[in-house]
């Protein structure tokens, strides 16, 4: 069993605060993610649980034992923790075997060669021990990165950008396998990344890092469809924001009509707000009352995605199936299906 929790966790170097108030928790066999922009701290707080930094506030603990806080540091090879990196670098003059037991060098030749034998299955890769890096591709290496972490039996494993040197086509598929992996280890894992598929890919709950401080800790479904801010309103796939006027503490009147949902408390009858509308919002219809513009016209292979604007000015994004193909000035009518009603407070933007 291993349930990692921060609480109100700070890191600064020297005089600069990186990390500001992070709590999260990730249970035993879960997969977390922390997501965000180059330089927010995600690096930063991954170093942190592993025992490379220290930090000024805040508790850090792991199935129960308290391994950081103020005056708490537990030396990284007492906290038996895997890392994995995105330059993932298996010694090359060892084979794959003895990169795989580096970490468990220590243990009888027997022992070594079935957790071997053991992880090789793992990864899909049996009859791989006797190679050298160099005769492995970019995924087969990372795989063995992975085994190689896996076999001290490390209580959590750490992955900081571990697909970003593959190529982008690569790297859902990649996450995905070793999402896999891992399930199957029942391992207990955070992931590091800035790209948002790799995240949906391979975490159960992901959380988006702003300059330091996390905005929203949740299911990808949640981060997209119900986006605490704007900050990950704007992050985490395309939308647009649409002005609207509160009516009631269900009903927003937008330039698309009245739209219902759960209106936040903050914000009271006559509120300006701004309404988030995804692509996949909208429908382009036959007749509606809503007459809009294309004024730009992206392939997507299965869909199109349009750029519209509306009599008033105000432009949104819709996806359509590609057969229904409408040119750059046509005059096309909308229809607004939203799911789920997200309202941020206006003077956001982004
Ligand atoms: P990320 O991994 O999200 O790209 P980092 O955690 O590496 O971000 O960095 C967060 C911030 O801390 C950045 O502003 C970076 O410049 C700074 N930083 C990172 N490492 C150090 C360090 N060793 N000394 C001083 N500042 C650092
Ligand atoms: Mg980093």
């Amino acid at each position: 069993m291993s349930k990692l929790t921060l609480q109100n966790i700070h890191i600064r170097y020297s005089n600069n605060a990186v990390v500001h108030a992070v709590s999260l928790t990730v249970e035993d066999g879960q997969i977390g993610c922390l997501l965000g922009p180059s330089g927010c701290g995600k690096t930063t707080l991954l170093r942190a649980i592993a025992g490379f930094e220290s930090v000024t506030q805040g508790s850090i603990t792991l199935n129960g034992q308290l391994i950081s806080d103020h005056n708490t540091h537990l030396p990284p090879e007492k906290r038996t923790i895997g890392m994995v990196f995105q330059d993932y670098a298996l010694f090359p003059h060892l084979n794959i075997a003895d990169n795989i037991t580096f970490g468990i060098r220590k243990q009888s030749s027997q022992d070594k060669a079935r957790r071997v034998a053991e992880l090789l299955e793992l990864v899909n890769l049996p009859g791989y021990a006797k190679r050298y890096p160099h005769e492995l591709s970019g995924g087969q290496q990372q795989r063995i990165a992975l085994a190689r972490a896996l076999a001290p039996r490390p209580r959590l494993l750490l992955l900081d950008e571990p697909f970003g040197s593959q190529d982008v086509e690569l790297r859902e598929m990649l996450a995905r396998e070793v999402r896999d992996i891992l399930k199957r280890e029942g391992m207990t894992a955070i992931l590091v990344t800035h790209d948002q598929h790799e995240a949906f890919a391979m975490a159960d709950e992901i959380g988006v890092l702003q300059q330091g401080r996390l905005q929203q800790w949740d299911t990808g479904y949640n981060l997209y469809h119900k986006p605490a801010n704007a900050f990950v309103a704007g992050f985490i796939g395309q939308g647009v924001l649409l002005p609207g006027i509160v009516l009631n503490h269900n009903t927003v009147a937008t330039a698309l009509g009245n739209v219902h949902g759960d209106v936040p408390e903050s914000c009271q009858p006559e509120c300006p707000v701004s309404v988030l509308i995804r692509p996949d919002d909208l429908r382009l219809v036959a007749d509606s009352p809503h007459p809009a513009t294309v004024i730009s016209r992206g392939f997507r292979g299965a869909e199109y995605l349009y750029g519209l604007a509306l009599n008033d000015g105000s432009q949104l994004l819709a996806l359509t199936p590609s057969h229904q193909a409408h040119p750059i000035g046509a005059s096309v009518c909308i229809e607004l299906d939203l799911q789920h009603l997200v309202i941020l407070p206006t003077l956001t933007s982004y």
